[in-house]
């Protein structure tokens, strides 16, 4: 998707700050943090997000839990405590239709629904 925020950011033709990279998936800040950690973890591989996967993007999907617990450990929230979302489509206020999770820590975050 040539277009593509998110795809443009995977091919670094948008500059962001990478914090891990494999063949498959990338996670770098979020460029509005929500809290101390916010890590977008985002497959290589375009699709709209959770309800639109190809076997490609699910299998990238599958491994993104393990990661974050690695990046967790390694932004030193591993311990206090962390969470990883994804929001799919406009009632859940997906902004970016690429495929990616949102890893957030170093507060506590609060109930699970923004009011
Ligand atoms: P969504 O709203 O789709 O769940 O999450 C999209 C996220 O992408 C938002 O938290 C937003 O701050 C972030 N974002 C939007 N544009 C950019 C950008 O150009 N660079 C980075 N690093 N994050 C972005
Ligand atoms: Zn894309």
């Amino acid at each position: 998707m040539s277009e593509c925020l998110f795809c443009k950011i995977a091919r670094k033709e948008i500059p962001s700050a990478i914090v891990y990279e494999d063949d498959t998936l990338l996670a770098f800040k979020d460029i509005f943090p929500q809290a101390p950690v916010h890590l977008l973890i985002i497959s290589k591989a375009h699709c709209q997000g959770l309800g639109d996967l190809t076997p490609e993007t699910a299998a990238a999907a599958a491994r993104i839990p393990q990661v974050a617990a690695q990046l967790a450990a390694d932004q030193g929230v591993g311990t206090s405590g962390w969470r990883l979302l994804s929001n799919c489509g406009a009632d859940a206020g997906q902004s970016v239709a690429h495929l990616h999770f949102h890893l957030l820590g170093g507060k506590p975050l609060g109930g699970k629904l923004c009011q």
